[in-house]
């Protein structure tokens, strides 16, 4: 079933006059859908249905479900983008890549991660077709949206300074996945809770210094977030992970960082110094 977003790489440029710039190699997204759109599709999904997502999501290996709303600016400017209303979803890089050090092996195992999860994004996708929902798949591998900033926006989580997605549950480990669809009735985040990770970051900076192929610019922040030279980075083609080793919510979990952040704060606070 043919698909306009579908993609061989996940880079969005690779610049052409870098000697540094690597591309994603050779891994293929495969629009996997086996279930046509309906043609007029539902807005309203209902709780049954709904837990049955949730259940086959869980079966599936995926561990956070979040909503978003795509921004009408940003609709606007993408015209792939089919329908602002997103179910996403991550799933966890777990340690067997994570202390695998860059080299084809741990990209065959981080490709073999991205065939799952495109997978089950598309089982998803068909059950709700089959149910009489329009979706398109954004796969963790393709550069269809930000799915970073989309998960941001959904409340799951913080795009940290290393441009990577963190959680409480997975902290920066963990792929990211999501459903367009038109339904309309789902519980989109109206806040997010976990915006203090920017002051954190501000303050680390540690991905900025394990990174071999300075990806990451520290002189060139914008929003907290270091440029992130997306053509240098050997993560898509290498499995390089050591932005997420070297990160305190790997190392540390989400709530011994928090806690650590806030004796940090209130300090400064009594210091006058904040
Ligand atoms: S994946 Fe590796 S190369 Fe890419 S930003 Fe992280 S540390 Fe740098
Ligand atoms: S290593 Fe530090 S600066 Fe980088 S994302 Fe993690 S907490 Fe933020």
């Amino acid at each position: 079933m043919a698909d306009e977003s579908t993609t061989n790489c996940c880079c969005e440029a690779v610049a052409e006059n870098d000697d540094n710039s690597v591309c994603c190699g050779d891994y293929e997204v495969t629009e996997d859908s086996k279930v046509e759109n309906p043609t007029n599709s539902k807005k309203e999904i209902d709780s049954e249905t709904f837990k049955r997502i949730k259940d086959m999501a869980k079966s599936l290996d995926i561990e956070i479900i979040g909503f978003g709303k795509i921004p009408k600016e940003q609709m606007e400017e993408n015209e792939r983008l089919q329908y602002s209303n997103a179910i996403v979803f991550t799933m966890k890089i777990g340690d067997e890549i994570i202390n695998e050090p860059p080299s084809e092996f741990a990209q065959n195992l981080n490709n073999l991660l991205y065939d799952k999860f495109g997978k089950a994004t598309y089982i998803i996708s068909d059950y709700l077709r089959q149910n009489g929902f329009a979706t398109q798949v954004a796969h963790p591998h393709q550069n269809l949206l930000d799915l970073p900033k989309l998960a941001e926006t959904a409340g799951m989580g913080v795009v940290g300074r290393s441009h990577l997605l963190i959680t409480p549950d997975l902290g920066p480990c963990e792929k990211i996945g999501a459903i367009l669809t038109p339904i309309e009735n789902l519980s989109f985040s109206k806040e997010n809770t976990h915006k203090w990770i920017n002051d954190y970051c501000k303050r680390c900076g540690k991905c900025i210094k394990v990174c071999p192929e300075d990806v990451l610019q520290k002189e060139y922040m914008d929003d907290n977030k270091a440029e992130f030279i997306e053509s240098r980075c050997i993560g898509c083609n290498q499995g390089c992970t050591y932005c997420i080793e070297g990160c305190p919510f790997y190392k540390d979990g989400y709530d011994y960082v928090k806690e650590k952040h806030d004796k940090l704060e209130a300090k400064l606070k009594e210091k006058g110094k904040l």
